[in-house]
């Protein structure tokens, strides 16, 4: 037999398929799809089977494969053909498409790690011979059907080898998933009118629609995924629900557990890798029917999907930015409900833009949650101006959010303090007024530059030197913002000795199952003050807490990109929703020093509709998406003269090839930078453009076998450094 194989090689050389024999062993288990290893000059590559050239004859003149990696898992033809379009619409190579449909743990060398459980039961033919107490007591048990080891050793581990050498127990081994869900029954919610009235859209016109549900936080929108889960699982049909990975937690899980016990299968990164690989073999095997994960789970290799859930969607997560394939889960899950003709249903309290721009034109079905479950108002939100405060205080703490503090303590509720910090770029406020330096242009926050003492554009390269007078109320105040959760629970323990508090950031949590305990642990009131930074703003559902704090708003807002407005607002209203979400009444206490900002006074009223409609007007008058699309070009290599000198002749190509884009750059990326790597950007942005992909494609291959440059395109990119 002989197969063509596209074969993993590491470097940006092209896709390229091989062929190879295979050899007598291994022709049973050769399928298309299934992962094979294979020599290749002087290594051992791993490669995904293509095609079957000749299934009778063998060559000399060619290899013979040495392995199959796992018979278990096989990219099925859906996912085979997904990977096609995706390396299309993402510009990146056939093998990386592959290699991220199936989790890390099932990459060379980890696989084949299978447990099992040894059970015994017994032979029908045995000889009668005299049996002593216990091991008549193992052999009642065992007429029954096969009995786990452990339960017959704990009679006796001698009785057992004497009938198992005497060949009348007969040993079994059976394959051991090291996750377990219970089969619990729970009694689900009467779903409200609100509620029924989505679930009956989604579930009756099924035909592939694309739905947008906008729902505030606590109007249940996971019971109605829930309840639209269980009638396709009535069909016999599986279901995919992607959450941010941030949210996956076991709170969410046990929901999900409660209702559908061992039908869900989940994959998160709190999985070992066996876990992991295990949950993957469930699916593949249709044990599992509802898929519940981050980003790639949206590749679940399932079949006969009834719906594709897409859970916070605007959610920067989806998108992969790092290593290509630069993928958006949504577009996958689209593509996917296409082959299987079944609706996928987004869902947010904050809609991304272009979803909502999406739904406002049709393209998208909108639905929506106005009101939350309980006939609940959603928290009152105080905005407490950090310009008058300053002077007040030493600290980060305004007197407001420390009175409110204290009343819950005294009160035994529990709070959440959230520390603003996305991204890493730094940039200059004035610590007196709060001006930041912006650029004329781009309307996006300037980068400090140490090394020249520049203020700088991310987008258009825009530059402009630093004084330390700020010009808008000229004192001798400015300063790089940044500050640390460290740094804020030092001054927590000083304002509140007798309070225990939970910091929860990258470094905390960093250590396996530490975030699930952190949350048990809260929720059991272990502590009364949660500090966190993004990972405390999302999907936690406490009934004790009644306040929560954000301590600054303006970080998100000061980030260089486009988009900080809309992830800013986004980010208040989720934190903002984790107050209050039971019986007693929650507050919200943000400061900031932009206290007029849109989205910060529209996050008080909890109003995403007047949001939605000033950013959609400030990204129209400056050809950002919806209105255009984008695309950024990074140009990253050792010799900073010869990248920027290639970035130009780039430039230069494109102005000539393409006729309507605007093309900005390039522009040093706020990560210039980075372990002796310096990167420009260069960034497109484009209503239609036909020639866009030709006039890439050639960029990509004029580049691919020269070692001194690596150009990496992102279409939509969700964060430009
Ligand atoms: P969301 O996902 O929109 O934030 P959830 O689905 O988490 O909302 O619902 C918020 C809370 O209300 C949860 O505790 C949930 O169990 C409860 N809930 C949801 N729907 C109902 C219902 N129809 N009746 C009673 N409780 C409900
Ligand atoms: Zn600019």
């Amino acid at each position: 037999m002989i197969v063509g194989v596209l074969v993993e090689l590491s470097a940006k050389a092209v896709d390229k398929v091989f062929e190879y024999n295979v050899p007598c062993e291994l022709i049973n288990d050769i399928k298309v799809g299934i992962r094979v290893s294979v020599p290749f000059g002087r290594m051992t590559l791993e490669g995904f089977v293509l095609e079957i050239k000749d299934s009778k004859t063998t060559s000399k003149d060619l290899k013979d494969i040495i392995s199959i990696v796992d018979k278990d898992i096989v990219l099925n033809k859906e996912l085979l053909e997904l990977g096609k379009v995706m390396r299309d619409k993402t510009l990146s190579t056939l093998i990386s498409c592959y290699q991220v449909m199936l989790p890390k743990a099932l990459k060379a060398g980890r696989c084949g790690n299978i447990k099992y459980d040894t059970y015994y039961k017994l032979n029908n033919n045995y000889d009668d011979i005299k049996f002593n107490d216990k091991q008549k007591e193992i052999i009642e048990l065992v007429k029954n059907g096969p009995v786990i080891r452990k339960e017959l050793v704990d009679i006796s581990l001698s009785s057992l080898n004497t009938l198992v050498k005497k060949g009348i127990l007969v040993e079994e081994k059976s394959e051991h998933y090291r996750v377990d869900y219970s089969d619990e029954k729970f009694v689900k919610p009467k779903l409200t009118v609100e509620q029924k009235k989505v679930v009956d859209e989604v579930i009756s016109n099924n035909n592939n629609n694309t739905y947008l549900l906008y729902g505030v936080t606590g109007s249940g929108k996971t019971e109605v995924y829930m309840e639209i889960i269980e009638h396709f699982l009535s069909l016999g049909k599986t279901s995919i629900v992607l959450v941010p990975e941030i949210s996956l937690t076991p709170q969410m899980i046990n929901r999900f557990e409660k209702r559908f016990g061992k039908k869900i299968a989940a994959i998160h990164s709190g999985l070992s890798d066996g876990e992991k690989y295990d949950e993957y073999r469930r699916i593949s095997r249709k044990e599992a029917s509802i898929v519940i994960g981050a980003r790639s789970a949206v590749f679940a290799p399932l079949e006969n999907i009834g719906i594709i859930i897409i859970d916070e969607e605007h959610s920067d997560s989806y998108k992969q930015s790092d290593p290509s394939p630069r993928y958006h889960a949504r577009d996958i899950a689209i593509l996917r409900s296409k082959y299987h003709n079944c609706s996928v249903l987004l869902g947010s309290a904050t809609p991304s833009l272009e979803s909502m721009a999406r739904a406002e034109k049709g393209v998208y079905k909108l639905l929506s949650l106005p009101h939350r479950v309980n006939g609940k108002e959603l928290p009152l939100v105080n905005i407490v101006d950090m310009n008058k405060e300053i002077r007040k205080v030493k600290g980060h703490f305004s007197l407001e959010l420390i009175d409110a503090i204290r009343s819950r303590l005294d009160r035994k509720e529990q709070v959440i303090l959230l520390l603003n910090r996305r991204g890493y770029s730094s940039f200059v406020t004035c610590k007196n007024c709060g001006y930041t330096f912006k650029c004329p242009k781009c309307d996006i926050t300037l980068t400090y530059h140490k090394s020249s003492n520049t203020l700088r554009c991310h987008y258009c390269g825009h530059g402009e030197k630093v004084y330390d007078i700020c010009p808008s109320c000229k004192e001798k105040a400015l300063n790089n913002l940044g500050v640390g959760t460290q740094k804020i629970e030092e001054e927590l323990n000083k304002l509140f000795p007798n309070s225990k508090v939970l910091r929860m950031d990258f470094d905390t949590t960093s250590r396996k199952g530490m975030h699930e305990k952190m949350i048990e642990s809260f929720k059991n009131q272990e502590y009364d003050i949660l500090l966190g930074t993004q990972m405390v703003a999302k999907g936690l559902d406490f009934s004790n807490v009644t306040l929560v704090g954000v301590i600054n708003a303006d970080t998100s807002l000061n980030i260089p990109d486009f988009r900080s407005s809309e992830n800013t607002f986004s980010l208040l209203s989720q934190v903002a929703g984790r107050s209050g979400r039971s019986s007693k009444e929650g507050q919200v206490i943000i400061q900031t020093y932009n206290p007029e900002h849109y989205a910060i006074s529209l996050c008080k009223k909890h109003d995403y509709i007047s949001f939605y409609k000033q950013e959609m007007m400030i990204r129209r008058d400056l050809k950002y998406p919806p209105y255009y699309y984008i695309c950024n070009i990074r140009v990253s290599g050792k010799d900073s003269n010869y990248i920027l000198s290639e970035a130009l002749k780039i430039k230069n190509s494109l102005e000539r090839n393409l006729y309507s884009t605007i093309i900005l750059g390039p522009s040093s990326s706020s990560l210039f930078k980075m372990n002796n790597i310096y990167r420009y950007n260069i960034i497109l942005k484009y209503k239609r453009e036909d020639n866009l992909y030709v006039a890439l494609s050639k960029i990509i291959e004029h580049y691919i076998s020269n070692n001194k440059i690596k150009v990496d395109i992102d279409f939509n990119p969700s964060q430009m450094i």
